[in-house]
């Protein structure tokens, strides 16, 4: 597996307060990976720190296999852009003069490409229209186009659509999948709105208290929360007979209890098993969400 970022034990202080506290994690080439994690947990600091804005107290990052310490690493990162906090954009400037600014930045030499990234984020009819009267949605996407400016493999997003109201959130999301699936760029997402990142997220890194507690691709996840009947039995070898004969997809969690998967008739499945000598003890429906799912990582209902 080809990974565009692996960060190894990475630790950031801030005087005494550990703000990265030996984080490791991984983002897969080609994922949209969702960087999940309460306020103050760490996400923007991990951000901060493989742009180079900040340098690591200890451990190591390496970006397409290049590592932090490395002379490369500057050459590295322009394989690699980034809205991280606010976007870097010049109020006074239209978007098509922030491209062309950027370019200029990155000694682009040829200006080209700036219709087509102005299309792409949708602000090409935007004119004379100076940034400062953009919608707080414009600025994002204008924000990601001057981070796409040096054509970057890897995107980096800090809380993209924070503030947003529906119809930016969906443009955003709309972009951020077209991005990553067209023109395969690789994304990382911090955000707190999992409902939002559900809908994007290939893989998933939950962060708390500096550290990343999980991480799990979204089919692992989706296993994880698919809709299940949860039984517990007297014997799960009577279980799975009956449960292979019925063609049932099931996972066996512990010696008296099994997931089953998929429409399952209740009342025959009870009586198979009782003809068998099999007791059943309690039932229930399991549906876990990703809200669900994260609240349980993170142990509940604890608020900053
Ligand atoms: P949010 O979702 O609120 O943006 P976050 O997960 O991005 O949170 P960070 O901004 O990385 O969190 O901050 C992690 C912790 O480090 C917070 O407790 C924050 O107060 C602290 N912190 C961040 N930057 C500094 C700094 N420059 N000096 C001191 N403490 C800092």
């Amino acid at each position: 597996m080809e990974y565009c970022l692996e960060a190894k034990s990475l630790c950031k202080q801030y005087g005494h307060f550990k703000a990265l506290n030996g984080l490791s994690m991984r983002v897969p080439r080609g994922a949209i990976y969702g960087f999940v994690g309460r306020n103050g947990a760490g996400k923007t600091t991990l951000l901060r720190v493989i742009c180079g804005l900040q340098k690591p107290d200890g451990g190591e990052y390496l970006l397409f296999g290049t590592k932090n310490e490395s002379a490369d690493i500057y050459k590295v990162r322009r394989r690699m852009g980034a809205v991280v906090e606010t976007p870097s954009i010049y109020a006074e400037m239209t978007a098509e003069e922030n491209l062309r600014m950027q370019y200029h930045v990155l000694g682009l030499p040829s200006l080209e490409n700036i219709g087509e990234l102005l299309q792409l984020v949708g602000l090409s009819n935007t004119g004379r229209k100076k940034a400062r009267n953009f919608s707080l949605g414009m600025r994002q996407r204008l924000g990601i186009a001057v981070a796409l400016c040096g054509n970057p493999d890897f995107l980096v997003l800090d809380e993209p659509v924070n503030g947003l109201d529906p119809q930016g959130i969906v443009e955003i999301r709309e972009l951020i999948l077209r991005l990553n699936r067209e023109h395969g760029i690789t994304v990382l997402i911090s955000s707190h709105i999992l409902d939002e990142l559900s809908r994007l997220a290939t893989h998933y890194g939950f962060i708390d208290g500096g550290t990343i507690v999980k991480e799990i691709s979204a089919e692992e996840l989706n296993a994880a929360c698919r809709k299940c009947v949860r039984l517990t039995v007297s014997d799960t070898g009577v279980l799975c007979r009956v449960l292979d004969r019925m063609e049932q997809e099931y996972q066996i969690l512990s010696d008296s209890e099994a997931d089953i998967y998929g429409e399952t008739n209740i009342s025959q499945l009870i009586s198979a098993l009782g003809a068998e000598g099999c007791e059943v003890i309690p039932l229930h429906e399991h549906d876990e969400s990703l809200e669900s799912y994260y609240i349980n990582l993170m142990g509940g209902g604890r608020h900053d």
